[in-house]
C-alpha cells in the first residue's frame, strides 16, 4: 500500500500553482476537470505521490461547501489499494461508513471511494484502484 496523493482545497488553481511551482519547485504533471465531483484537478508529483490540487468549479460541490466553512486546506489522503471493491466490503464489514457506499471515477478514470470522516478519526480518506497494467 502507499500514498497515491494528498487532496488540498484551493481557491483557484492558477493562484496557488505559483507556490506549488515556484516556490516548492514542483512540476505540474497536468490538470483535468472531475465532473462527478465538481472539481478542477492539477497534479503535482512527488517522489511516487502527488499533490492534488482542488478547484471547485462553483460553491454548491463539497469541495465548493468545505472551503466556505473551512477555508482552504488539506482535504484528503488517498491511498492505493489493489482491489476497491473487496477493500470496501473488508472495511464495510468492519463497520466503517463509506461516503458515498460505492465506487466513483475520478481524477485518470480510476476508480475511487471516499471514507466517512466519522470512520476514519476526522480525516477524510480517499481509496483508488491501482491502475492494471494489461
Ligand atoms: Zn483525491
Amino acid at each position: 500500500m502507499k500514498i497515491d496523493h494528498l487532496g488540498i482545497a484551493v481557491k483557484s488553481i492558477s493562484d496557488s500553482l505559483a507556490f506549488y511551482r515556484e516556490g516548492l519547485g514542483l512540476e505540474l504533471a497536468g490538470t483535468e476537470t472531475v465532473d462527478d465531483q465538481g472539481v478542477r484537478v492539477a497534479l503535482l508529483p512527488v517522489g511516487e505521490a502527488r499533490i492534488e490540487l482542488l478547484e471547485p468549479v462553483s460553491g454548491e460541490t463539497p469541495v465548493g461547501r468545505f472551503i466556505a466553512k473551512r477555508g482552504e486546506g488539506l482535504h484528503h489522503i488517498c491511498y492505493e489499494v489493489d482491489d476497491l471493491a473487496s477493500k470496501l466490503d473488508e472495511l464495510r464489514s468492519r463497520g466503517v461508513r463509506l461516503l458515498e457506499g460505492y465506487p466513483r471515477r475520478g481524477a485518470e478514470g480510476k476508480l475511487v471511494a471516499f471514507l466517512h470522516p466519522a470512520s476514519a478519526h476526522g480525516v477524510l480518506v480517499e481509496l483508488v484502484e491501482k491502475a492494471r497494467t494489461s
